[in-house]
């Protein structure tokens, strides 16, 4: 039996429920609601990490292509996650 637990994302706000049972693996996208949520969160994290280590003219260009594979990285990982779920 799995108990609905809520959760609020740091990223949009929303409350969202998830169902989790003790002992079972989190959702891949926790503590976020969804894949794009937690894509965006690591896009922030990028972007204060480039501010910070380099200041490149460029620095914002190459931040949004590191987003884009990240963004396909996270999705292309989610895929993964939900066929070995399925199996377990
Ligand atoms: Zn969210």
């Amino acid at each position: 039996m799995t108990h609905p637990l809520k959760h609020r994302c740091s990223i949009c706000r929303k409350t969202y429920e998830l169902e989790y049972e003790k002992g079972q693996k989190l959702p891949p996208h926790f503590p976020f609601c969804s894949a794009r949520c937690k894509t965006i969160d690591l896009g922030k994290w990028l972007n204060e990490e480039y501010r910070i280590s380099a200041s490149l003219p460029d620095a914002e260009t190459m931040t949004e292509t590191e987003k884009e594979i990240l963004a396909q990285l996270l999705f292309d990982m989610e895929e993964v996650d939900d066929i070995i779920n399925e199996d377990e």
